[in-house]
């Protein structure tokens, strides 16, 4: 069960004394923050918002929601990172997940013997506080542990989905990755920037499976459609509108780049990035976009939608450079 930390949102509005305070987080909880917002209303008296919006992570803070709402603090909750604050007004708040990896931890660990002497440890924010315990288990069954130092926002242990410090920093000691968490989604990103064996524990099912071909299938793809954008004459360069996705200047600078090898540009500006959105824009061969990564490389769309490492590749690539290795980076932004 996820575990909102309440009492340190108490602690903070007992401290700053605010007239109203906005909840945005990962839209799984939001029935859960519906029921924090009635606990701050009875015990403060003050007004509690509910922000509905996606909110994918600590790069999708939406504060301009707050500012409309005249919150005097949002409360981001479930995305756990190594700052507390963002600003005056936005208070990280931790929600951690307690289920137990102890069944799926020894299974892994059991029938992985002999295969893998040194493992590193990820997961994502919701089961950051379970890593020490699958360390332990891990260790019992003579495994060499390493755990990977945190960078940025990133804890230890810790992986975004388009970010991998502890991941990459110590993939020359490890021989495999273990994710912990039901998370495809950060599990095969590991896999594609490091291209190493990575099983990702799934502690609901009691399972743990290896997520290097479903990796594979995303990076043939994300490859595909660099090649289907080679043609491209008018390149549709969207920047995302998103707070912490917001990369203009990285959009002029493709925009310069695209246009010295003979492309045609159009800027577009969008919060959301969905296929439909894109479809309204006519003459476009094919999409940058510079948002979150993961929205080229894991949806559909129906002409080739690149992130920002598709698109240094396409660049290469009509340089005539070799293009091999563009996902083995630390960040793909
Ligand atoms: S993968 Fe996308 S949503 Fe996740 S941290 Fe990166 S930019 Fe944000």
């Amino acid at each position: 069960m996820i575990k909102i930390d309440e009492k340190r949102i108490f602690e903070v509005i007992e401290q700053r004394k605010p007239r109203s305070v906005a909840l945005n987080g990962a839209e799984a909880l939001i029935p859960r923050f519906q029921d924090v917002a009635d606990h701050i209303t009875e015990r403060f008296g003050i007004q509690a918002y509910v922000i509905g919006d996606t909110c994918w992570g600590s790069c999708d803070l939406n504060t301009h929601a707050a500012d409309m709402l005249g919150a005097d603090i949002l409360f981001s909750i479930g995305h756990t990172v190594a700052m507390e604050t963002f600003g005056e007004k936005v208070v990280m708040i931790n929600a951690f997940d307690d289920v137990s990896f102890d069944t799926v931890a020894r299974k892994c660990a059991k029938e992985l013997q002999g295969k893998y002497k040194t493992v590193s440890l990820l997961t994502d924010s919701q089961h950051l506080e379970q890593v020490e315990g699958v360390k332990k288990i891990f260790e019992e069954y003579g495994y060499q542990v390493i755990i990977g130092r945190g960078k940025g926002q990133l804890l230890d242990a810790q992986v975004f989905g388009c970010e991998f410090y502890p991941a990459w920093n110590v993939q020359r000691k490890v021989d495999a990755y273990i994710f912990l968490g039901q998370s495809m989604f950060h599990s095969a990103s590991v896999a594609m920037a490091t291209e190493k064996p990575t099983f990702m524990l799934d502690p609901y099912f009691e399972e743990y499976s290896q997520v290097n071909e479903f990796a594979q299938g995303l990076q043939k793809r994300a490859i595909l459609a660099i090649y289907k954008a080679l043609d491209a004459e008018r390149i549709g360069l969207i920047i995302g509108l998103k707070e912490g996705q917001f990369a203009h200047v990285r959009a002029l600078e493709l925009k310069k780049e695209f246009e010295r090898l003979g492309k045609k540009v159009q800027l577009i500006a969008l919060t959301e990035i969905t296929d439909d959105r894109v479809q309204i824009f006519k003459g476009i061969d094919a999409f940058v976009q510079v948002a979150c990564p993961r929205i080229a490389t894991d949806n559909h769309f129906k002409k080739p939608m690149l992130s920002v490492p598709q698109a240094l590749a396409l660049i290469k690539l009509l340089k005539k450079e070799p293009i091999e290795d563009f996902l083995r980076i630390q960040h793909w932004l």
